[in-house]
């Protein structure tokens, strides 16, 4: 073997270990930063390898595509709030999916009538799936960031219509696979699995938006991998393969959170139907209390457990709350965090805030770990969160989020709620909690609140 290739052969090698040690770190907090630059670095080593690459003519436009995708990603990275995080998934995905399609279809224009049938099947899926994950992506993006309605867009026959389309797309490609010479009918089957990407996710609302995220990064990994079959890239069909796998575990993590199925979430036009039907227990009226009734309720308390949700995102509050409990915690008060899996807008949303916050791990509990804690815990303080809390999960079986596992914060002693107004979640439904004896609302910005909780909590101090 020359030494070019062996040179290449080892780096891929050593990207492969990086990249499955990396996704072995980033399974917990303490250690995904490590992991994270850890898979930077065998990112940068496969790259290193590939442009060692004999076929390479000339380094022009590699460094012009090198040079223009630096910048973008700079771009992204800097200025990309962490509240639209998933929107920038989505459009990360996008563009990777729009690369393997586009390598896909350049490789059949370049040699499409002479490929051999293994590589024109590895061929096929990749242009195919490249070119569904590439619209569908786009589209998500689009829902997320508001381009698009968020609400579910349907019609009448539209899962038959979609099965139709997925079925004229399959034929089209393994006819090109069995006659690789028909360009047209490879362009069609082009043409459809764009089509199909944007209305396979038109029917999806916003809300089940980041496990459609996670299916079409499961997508783009296999496009990924199909491509280093079609090129004979080892690092393509290792890489493609992490990320095909993990996408497809993130999302079916995510459906079990939200006790769904993912046929549910991908067929079901969730969020279309708001209403949470007759028994939804919203009746009676809602107890607002001012900040410093709050902070008189915290500060003859032993124990509270902070539940974070997605308006603490919203309003940045992570910092107050970890100032909060230090304050909490000079009174002698336990303070844990409860986090639900999917509170937030992303897998590990609050995870990173709290850590962000410098919140110690050993204070974070899964949602497992802490439900049969609150019946004994004083107060509940539920941050920006709602549906995550919401016990129509449990008690209505009109609701549609009814059978999702949810934080029994209404479990506790007292509730303290800290929201704007009495909108709604994600999910588009009314709260029940709100409307528990043992729950108090304290309406405003969550970061300001917590602040003048600590505030009023501080004053105390110094007067006693
Ligand atoms: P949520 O149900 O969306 O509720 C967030 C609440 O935050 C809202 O009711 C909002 O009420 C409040 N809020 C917004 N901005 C605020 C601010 N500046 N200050 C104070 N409050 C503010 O959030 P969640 O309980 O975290 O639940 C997450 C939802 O996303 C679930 O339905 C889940 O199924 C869905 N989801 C999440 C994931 C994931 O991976 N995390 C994936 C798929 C779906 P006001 O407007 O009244 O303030």
């Amino acid at each position: 073997m020359p030494q070019a290739a062996q040179a290449i052969e080892l780096a891929y090698f050593v990207a492969a270990l990086l990249f499955i040690l990396g996704l072995k770190l980033l399974s917990s907090p303490t250690s995904a930063r490590r992991g994270m630059h850890l898979a930077e670095l065998g990112m940068a080593i496969a790259i290193a390898g590939t442009l060692l690459d004999h076929h390479i003519v000339t380094f022009t436009w590699i460094i012009v595509g090198a040079a223009i995708g630096t910048a973008a990603g700079i771009v992204i990275a800097v200025w990309t709030p962490m509240t639209a995080m998933p929107q920038r998934t989505a459009l990360s995905h996008a563009f990777g999916a729009a690369a393997a399609a586009l390598v896909g279809v350049s490789h059949y224009y370049a040699e499409g009538g002479h490929l051999p049938s293994g590589a024109m099947v590895a061929l096929g899926i990749e242009v195919m799936l490249g070119s569904l994950t590439f619209t569908g992506s786009m589209v998500a993006f689009a829902k997320l960031q508001g381009w698009l309605p968020g609400v579910p867009m349907t019609f009448k026959g539209q899962n038959v219509s979609n099965l139709l389309l997925l079925a004229g797309i399959v034929t089209a490609t393994v006819w090109v696979i069995a006659n690789p010479q028909a360009a047209v009918v490879f362009y069609i089957m082009v043409g459809l699995a764009l089509g199909f990407g944007v209305l396979f996710v038109l029917p999806i609302g916003a809300a089940d938006m980041p496990v459609v995220i996670a299916l079409l990064n499961s997508y783009a990994g296999l496009a990924g991998a199909a491509t280093g079959f079609a090129l004979d890239n080892k690092i393509l069909v290792i890489a493609g393969t992490l990320d095909g796998a993990s996408g497809l575990i993130l999302s079916i993590i995510m459906c079990k959170a939200m006790n769904r199925s993912i046929a549910n979430v991908l067929f079901g036009a969730f969020g279309k139907t708001p209403e949470a039907g007759p028994d939804a227990g919203v009746h009676g009226s809602v107890r607002a209390v001012s900040t410093d009734q709050a902070a008189e309720l915290l500060a003859g308390c032993e124990s509270v457990v902070v539940v974070p949700g997605y308006g603490m995102a919203v309003s940045q509050a992570q910092h107050a709350v970890k100032d909060l409990s230090d304050v909490l915690g000079e009174r002698g008060i336990d303070v844990k965090y409860a986090v639900h899996p999917v509170a937030g807008r992303m897998p590990g949303h609050m995870n990173v805030l709290l850590a962000e916050a410098g919140v110690p791990y050993d204070q974070i509990y899964d949602m497992d770990q802490i439900n049969g804690d609150f019946p004994r815990v004083d107060v509940a303080i539920v941050i920006g969160a709602n549906d995550v809390v919401n016990p129509a999960a449990r008690n209505n079986k009109a609701s549609p989020i009814y059978g999702m596992p949810i934080l029994n914060a209404d479990k506790a002693k007292s509730v303290l709620v800290l929201k704007r107004s009495m909108a709604p979640g994600f999910a588009g439904i009314e709260n029940e909690l709100f409307y528990m004896p043992n729950c108090m609302m304290v309406f405003g910005d969550a970061r300001k609140t917590v602040t003048e909780f600590s505030a009023a909590l501080k004053q105390k101090a110094k007067a006693a």
